[in-house]
């Protein structure tokens, strides 16, 4: 069963292959397009969701879905937050980033180095309706990096024993921020009517 076909608002080949690999069996396809950048001035993730979502909507005149996500350490008041991607600054690397992180948290103990990964995820359709919807994982910021899988932040975040980079794609997508983002707007679109 197809529901309806999304562009994608978003350039990071990652999140474009997460958000395949978890609408698709959900019977909903999702494409990319040429869009323009957006500022992410937003103070939630959803606020920049909705505002990513929004232009490529009315770039493309299709309904679209982004994505807005992020990193919020406890011991560090909740940063990086929606602040995640610009963390290390502009050229900075995920392996800058996540240093800079376990950096910070050198003298912070295991148990409070409690943090969860959030996901932000907005449907634009272009009558103006509109889903937001929003997925969290609890976890804690590993003392080092581990794992060869995933992308960002994965190889520091981890749920219970291991880190996100350690566990296969299905096996993140069952526990991850956007895997329950995700199953929730499959469920909304059905409410909706979008079948
Ligand atoms: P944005 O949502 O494009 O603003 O990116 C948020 C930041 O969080 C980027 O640095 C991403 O690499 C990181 N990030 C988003 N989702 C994930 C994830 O599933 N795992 C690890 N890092 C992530």
């Amino acid at each position: 069963m197809v529901l309806k076909t999304f562009v994608m608002a978003t350039h990071n080949k990652h999140k474009i292959t997460e958000l395949q690999r978890i609408l698709e069996p959900l019977g909903i396809q999702v494409t990319t397009a040429e869009l323009p950048e957006v500022e992410e001035t937003g103070t939630t993730f959803e606020e920049n969701a909705q505002l990513k979502a929004r232009s490529a909507c009315r770039a493309t005149g299709l309904p679209s879905v982004a994505d807005d996500s992020g990193i919020s350490v406890d011991a560090l008041g909740g940063a990086p937050g929606v602040y995640s991607a610009r963390y290390a600054g502009p050229d900075a690397t995920d392996a800058d980033r996540n240093q800079k992180l376990l950096c910070e948290l050198q003298d912070t103990p295991d148990e409070k180095r409690t943090a969860r990964f959030v996901s932000a995820i907005c449907c634009a359709f272009p009558d103006g309706d509109e889903i937001t919807v929003t997925g969290v994982c609890e976890g804690r910021v590993a003392r080092s990096p581990r794992g060869e899988d995933g992308f960002g932040y994965d190889p520091i975040f981890l749920v219970e024993k291991k880190t996100y980079a350690e566990l296969s794609p299905s096996e993140k997508d069952a526990v991850s921020h956007r895997g329950k983002a995700l199953r929730q707007l499959a469920e909304r679109l059905r409410e909706h009517g979008y079948e």
